[in-house]
């Protein structure tokens, strides 16, 4: 018995979807074929298939599991469990307009025509908004439907704002922000639930590890209790007593949000040498 995860074959979200399991330990053959293979080291079968379609192989239990973005997860509204967030893949859907016309609020899109491959979606924010707009369905090449006349607006999937700049759009309204997810088939045998309980297990263990750092410091023994509260650590920091008098080694772990504030704040009281090191798996 094996469990079968879709994965998108190629595209945004192939490189990092490969590179999770693989931090999760699981290992895949060298050459991979280009639907399916085997892991080496844990009952998992992989299965390359494109994006748009794992929600529905997942409902229909083709796959037990997935990975896919969230704007595809709600756009298709599939009876499936978004069992966790990934932290890559990161984009928002998003309403842009022609640079040169002024943005005046939701208004403005009243009466429009907006072009997208989210009409679900784009509907829904369109009716919380209570805006009356004329949703035109197409499946690529979104960004360039307004040069053409085709739309007077459009509604898609943007990182870094680049596209819609090069088109000469610029960013009016978020519908979503996204990033890829782990999906799973509500009916799953206990099995199955355990070896995804596994690998979600993994997966938590991996993306906690990637917000925080390890962090070694020097400090003067007077100033121990301080500084253990600035970085109280996952229990508290270890001290260890350096051979120069009156001082100690600190070893915590710290959150990527606050870093640099905490940085800042463990020099203002006396810290030195301050190391700090990438952690590759952090269980709690
Ligand atoms: P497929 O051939 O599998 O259907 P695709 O062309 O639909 O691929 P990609 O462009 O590879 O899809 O994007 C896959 C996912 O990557 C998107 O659905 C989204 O979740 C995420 N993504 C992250 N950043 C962006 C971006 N700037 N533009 C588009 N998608 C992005
Ligand atoms: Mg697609």
């Amino acid at each position: 018995m094996k469990l079968k995860i879709a994965v998108q074959k190629s595209g945004r979200l192939y490189d990092d979807s490969l590179k999770i399991l693989k931090e999760c330990g699981i290992e895949l053959p060298a050459a991979l074929n280009k639907l399916l293979n085997e892991a080496i080291n844990f009952p998992l079968q992989i299965l390359f298939l494109r994006d748009d379609d794992i929600p529905q192989y997942v409902e229909d239990g083709v796959a037990d599991i997935g990975i896919v973005g969230e704007n595809v997860i709600f756009e298709k509204g599939r009876n499936i469990q978004l069992l966790d967030k990934l932290g890559f893949g990161k984009c928002r859907l998003s309403i842009a307009i022609p640079r040169n016309q002024s943005y005046t609020g939701v208004d403005f899109l009243h009466q429009k025509r907006i072009a997208t491959s989210y009409p679900f979606l784009l509907q829904q924010f369109l009716d919380e908004q209570k805006v009356e707009a004329e949703i035109h369905e197409i499946s690529g090449a979104v960004e360039i439907t307004t040069s053409v006349g085709l739309a007077d607006a459009i509604c898609d999937l943007v990182s870094s704002g680049s596209t819609l700049f090069s088109n000469g759009l610029k960013e009016a309204e978020v519908v979503l922000n996204s990033e890829a997810a782990l999906i799973s088939n509500k009916d799953l045998d206990d099995e199955k639930q355990l070896l995804v309980k596994k690998l979600l297990f993994r997966i938590q263990a991996v993306k906690k590890s990637r917000k925080y750092k390890y962090i070694l410091l020097n400090v003067p023994n007077d100033k121990i209790e301080t500084i253990c509260s600035i970085i109280p650590g996952m229990k508290s920091p270890s001290i260890i007593p350096l051979t120069t008098e009156g001082w100690s080694s600190l070893h915590s772990v710290v959150h990527e949000d606050d870093f640099w504030n905490i940085i800042e704040s463990l020099k203002e009281h006396g810290a030195q040498g301050i190391l700090v090191a990438p952690i590759e798996k952090m269980i709690v």
